[in-house]
């Protein structure tokens, strides 16, 4: 199955294994966000959590 990252826009091939494989195939609608892309939203988000501790 073909998808595309919402984030980047990346086409990926997702196989049955992949852990998002269900949720897209019965809603293809759903978000779906490549593994680059969610790597960089955790390090935004933990980046974020540091300034608030540091404040
Ligand atoms: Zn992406």
């Amino acid at each position: 199955m073909r998808v595309k990252c919402m984030m980047c826009g990346k086409e990926e091939e997702l196989s049955k294994l992949h852990k998002d494989y269900k949720k897209l195939a019965a809603n293809p609608a759903a978000a779906f966000i490549c593994k680059t892309c969610s790597l960089k939203v955790t390090n935004q988000a933990q980046k974020g959590n540091d300034v608030l501790k540091k404040k």
